[in-house]
């Protein structure tokens, strides 16, 4: 029996991103689904940025979408994260990750759940790692941030999700506006069973990025309960980012990027130096002397130097064995026991709850 199928199928991503380099293929994908979106993030360029302009009905096809999961597949990929934009703008995303969890991949998927509480239902059990964006323990700046008013479907949401028994978390995107604000995120993330996520905003379209003295804010908590702080991304966003001549990101081999209307983004979504059709020639040509000198290209292009994408930064660290990996693996570790310590407090307070209802 192959060892990733000794894995539970809920088992985060850490298990598929450390299965990759072992492998020898990238083992994660960001599908993105759309580029549209209901709000207007401070921090995020995509519902306006330059692929925007991609008209919807060039999106891919139900069956050519089909067929990415197929490609997918046989390329080896474990864990799909669908991703956008606002993925849930998306009609058949109940659709796209059913057919995902037939052919035994693990999901991800992120949303500002201003469409959640209605999709709820439909969804449950096709998630492994749901992901609310929230920023800030009260409404403000969280509403002024994500420009969305989006504070109260994202409480409304968690209390859905934690009923429904799915495997929710909050991704808390760190800013100058908001790291002062931690501890309450921190007390929110308890009462509502959640894992905090804490992620620093970096910069890619003009924007500033969090400072780097808050950085130590998320690091003073990082040990806390509830909480998920990377040490391997702190260190790379402390150290300016990506450097080209040694990258820390291996986009290409680590993750794979696929545009709503079918093209493989190389080397990722932020800045594409080429579109490959992803059909089914692509499963020859990842064989090719070619590929494995794009591959080897990823992290090292002028573009890439300062890069803090910690997207596709965070699961190149276990493409070579340094201290990202050791950092990053030890906060792996620990978001897993992290994660199943309340997953088990969620089953239990529910039972409680069912008890009680008689
Ligand atoms: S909700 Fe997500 S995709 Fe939409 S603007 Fe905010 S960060 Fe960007
Ligand atoms: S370093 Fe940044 S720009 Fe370069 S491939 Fe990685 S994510 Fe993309």
């Amino acid at each position: 029996m192959k060892l990733q199928t000794l894995l539970p199928t809920r088992a985060p991503a850490m298990a598929d991103l450390v299965l990759g380099p072992m492998l020898g293929k990238p083992v994660m994908a960001y599908y993105y689904v759309t580029y549209k979106c209901n709000a207007r993030c401070v921090f995020c360029n995509i519902p306006d940025g330059p692929m925007d302009v991609l008209p919807v009905s060039q999106y891919s096809s139900k069956e050519q979408t089909l067929e990415h999961l197929d490609i997918l597949k046989e390329l080896g990929v474990r864990l799909i994260d669908f991703t956008g934009g606002e993925p849930l703008l998306r009609k058949d995303m109940g659709f796209l990750l059913g057919e995902a969890k037939k052919r035994g991949f693990r999901t991800q998927m992120t949303t500002n759940c201003t469409l959640y509480p209605k999709r709820a239902k439909e969804l449950q059990g096709l998630i492994d790692i749901l992901c609310f964006s929230l920023c800030s323990p009260g409404p403000e700046p969280h509403n002024t941030l994500r420009r969305d008013n989006s504070y109260d479907s994202v409480i409304e949401s968690m209390e859905i999700a934690r009923r429904l028994g799915e495997p929710y978390q909050i991704i808390f995107v760190l800013t100058n506006d908001n790291a002062d604000l931690l501890p309450g995120m921190i007390d929110l993330c308890r009462e509502k069973q959640a894992i905090l996520k804490i992620q620093p905003e970096w910069e890619y379209f003009g924007n500033d990025g969090v400072d780097i003295k808050n950085l130590q804010k998320a690091r003073d908590v990082a040990r806390e309960k509830n909480v998920y702080v990377n040490w391997g991304e702190l260190r790379v966003f402390e150290a300016g980012g990506n450097r080209a001549e040694k990258p820390a990101c291996r986009a290409g081999n680590a993750v794979l990027a696929i545009s709503p209307d079918g093209y493989l983004l190389y080397p990722c979504y932020h800045k594409i130096a080429q579109r490959i059709k992803f059909d089914r020639n692509i499963i020859s040509f990842f064989k090719t002397d070619r590929w494995k000198q794009m591959q080897d290209k990823a992290g090292k292009f002028k573009f890439c130097d300062d890069c803090s994408n910690l997207c596709y930064i965070h699961p190149s660290f276990y493409y070579q064995f340094d201290r990202n990996f050791v950092l990053s693996a030890l906060a792996d570790i620990r978001y897993m026991k992290e994660r199943h310590r309340i997953e088990r407090q969620r089953r239990k307070s529910l039972a409680v709850e069912a008890l009680a209802a008689g």
